[in-house]
């Protein structure tokens, strides 16, 4: 494996053509097995297809297809480190810190607790002393990797940091970069679960979003959330309901009235399913008469027309 260091630039809003997200509200829907049957659906129709993996506190698209990672390079962010010489101790940029990451003792510069830092920069844009220099740290890592004709690229945070947004910043550079390069027919997206701001970066890449969910209060109450931020976000939601059947479907079609979402397809508990999963393989070409992945290739079909 290879290591280069790269730089995190600022991030743009304009989001790619031909590609969508598949994302949800609470971790544990199946929302990467969605990714990846859908990405090798469109593979198998002779689609060129670039699946992102931006659940980068816990990706999981590289070990669900049992591929090697390569070519990591190091995503650094910002840390303050104090200039004892020029600061004053006035303790503007400790009354500043958000995250609460600075503290003051009497007669020195501020001591930095840099677990708790997010790289966030207010500290140095505040110092009327110019105290405040940088210090680059390790945030994470992007890797490529492939599986028959998909290519992959994927983040992964480093232990214990907490800035997901600056690689999927990061993922966001290297796919505008792969485009300049060569043409995909299609772009997947799987996000993190949740509403925070890593999920809406990575939900911004496209205008089309895949919520995966499950006939659970806490599905439904989940979904709630994730449909809310799509509409704030100006982003078309097509609701995955996964497991259909282990509970009340119902639950999940109300919360899509209420809203005004449509629910495109209602994927069954399948014991197929889990034995391709136990094995690494896409249940569309491992168990491709089973009943989940006939509603996989009925989805994918709806995919196919909606972003093609
Ligand atoms: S970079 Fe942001 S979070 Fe970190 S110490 Fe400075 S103000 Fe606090
Ligand atoms: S704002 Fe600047 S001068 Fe004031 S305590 Fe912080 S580093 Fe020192």
């Amino acid at each position: 494996m290879t290591e280069a260091e790269v730089t995190v630039s600022s991030f743009h809003r304009e989001r790619f053509p031909s590609s969508f997200s598949v994302t949800g509200g609470k971790g544990g829907t199946g929302k990467s097995t969605v990714a990846i049957n859908l990405a090798v659906s469109f593979m198998l129709d002779d689609k060129k297809v670039l699946l992102v993996d931006a659940d980068v506190d816990s990706p999981n698209i590289a070990v669900l297809l049992n591929v090697e990672k390569r070519n990591q390079r190091r995503v650094t962010g910002f840390l303050p480190e104090f200039d004892a010489g020029k600061c004053s101790q006035c303790g503007t940029c400790v009354e500043s810190c958000r995250a609460h990451a600075l503290i003051l003792p009497e007669g020195k510069p501020p001591v930095l607790f840099p677990e708790v830092c997010t790289g966030c920069e207010i500290c140095r844009y505040v110092c009327p002393s110019d105290a405040v220099k940088e210090k680059l740290k390790t945030v994470g890592y992007v890797y490529d990797a492939s599986y028959r004709d998909i290519d992959i690229l994927m983040g992964e945070l480093e232990l214990n940091q907490m800035e997901a947004v600056l690689i999927v910043q990061k993922l966001r550079e290297e796919v505008e970069e792969r485009l300049r390069n060569q043409s995909y027919d299609v772009i997947i997206v799987d996000t993190a679960p949740g509403t925070h701001c890593g999920v809406m970066r990575a939900l911004e890449f496209s205008n089309t979003a895949l919520p995966v969910t499950e006939p659970t209060p806490l599905g439904a109450h989940d979904l709630d959330l994730i449909l809310e931020l799509t509409k704030i976000l100006n982003i078309k939601p097509f609701v995955v309901l996964n497991r259909s059947g282990i509970g009340d479907d119902s639950l999940i079609r109300e919360v899509c009235e209420k809203h005004s979402a449509e629910l495109i397809s209602s994927i069954p508990f399948d014991m197929g399913l889990f034995e391709c999963y136990a094995k690494s393989i896409p249940v569309v070409t491992g168990k491709p008469d089973s009943p989940s992945a006939r509603a996989f290739k009925e989805l994918y079909g709806k995919i196919r027309d909606l972003v093609l």
